[in-house]
């Protein structure tokens, strides 16, 4: 199944809510980070609930979020667009660890339980929307959760779920994100309760072929939805010579000066998806001359 998003409004508008399928993408960086399956785990989810908020914003708007714990894996970056294109990493790739006491993979020792979760929203404006709440279980679903309700003011409810292959590899991947409005009744909002206590792990549903709207008609009903708009996702990681060319720039005259003296051509490796530059003495000097001549 390929990776897409499936947007809903549900119960005449009292509910939103998102599903989303992100095998490949969780996948690819797999891949790209060597990852193993713990840090696999809760690098995807930190991906997923990353593209869930990002559902809202409109083309090349993005969303960052940060995630600082004081577990094993070491902070974890995940980057999502309007476009539908996500990327991330985490610190620590090499994290695996023995299955937990529900007989699943260890997030909340990769993540930690003491730490923050930062969003950054740049919406192309000069000031860049920017909130924190503190890490309240590690498991990451219920600290985007908490996310929402605390810095959003929007009650509801986000699950992330990754499979791993006994060969490291992504299985299954994908979550789903309910956002109760203002209006909602006890009523509605009893019953989602009632079917998120019954809905199975997610990444099972979907290595079990279910798709996106299979899995929101299980969280709200066929009968209460109405079905909005559908939107591809990939792994995409927009780094590029250019860029790294001005991040060094924006180093400094000096800066430059030492890593020329040091005689070596600079390699530069992209956090986000381990694609390495590497820029000559030579390509320094000229950099280096782009400040002085400015
Ligand atoms: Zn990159």
């Amino acid at each position: 199944m390929s990776d897409y998003m499936s947007k809903v409004l549900a119960f005449d508008g009292q509910v939103k809510a998102t599903a989303l399928i992100a095998t490949r993408a969780v996948g690819t960086a797999q891949v790209k980070h060597d990852t193993w399956s713990a840090a696999t785990a809760a690098m995807g989810r930190t991906m997923i609930g990353t593209q869930l908020l990002a559902s809202s914003l409109k083309g090349s708007d993005r969303l960052v979020v940060q995630v600082n714990g004081d577990g094993l894996g070491g902070k974890i970056v995940a980057e999502a667009n309007g476009a539908g294109q996500m990327r991330g990493y985490i610190t620590n790739p090499h994290v695996s660890l023995p299955l937990n006491e529900n007989g699943k993979l260890d997030v909340r020792q990769v993540v930690g339980t003491n730490g923050s979760l930062t969003v950054i929203k740049d919406l192309g404006m000069k000031e860049p929307f920017a909130g924190q709440v503190p890490l309240v279980d590690g498991e990451l679903g219920v600290d985007f959760t908490y996310y929402l309700a605390v810095s959003e003011q929007i009650n509801g409810a986000v699950g992330v779920s990754v499979l791993v292959n006994p060969d490291e590899s992504v299985r299954a991947a994908g979550g789903f994100m309910i956002q109760l409005m203002p209006g909602a009744t006890e009523e509605t909002i009893s019953e989602i309760e009632h079917r998120i206590n019954q809905i199975p792990l997610v990444s099972s549903l979907i290595d079990q072929q279910e798709n996106a709207e299979d899995i929101l008609i299980r969280l709200l009903g066929e009968e209460n939805i109405k079905f909005l708009e559908k939107m591809p996702l990939e792994f995409h990681c927009d780094c590029s010579r250019e860029r790294f060319s001005a991040g060094l720039i924006s180093l400094g005259e000096e800066e430059l000066e030492e890593m020329i003296h040091e005689d070596q051509p600079a390699e530069i490796v992209c956090h986000f998806c381990n694609e390495k530059y590497s820029f000559s003495v030579e390509e320094l000097t000229a950099l280096k001359a782009e400040i002085t001549n400015k």
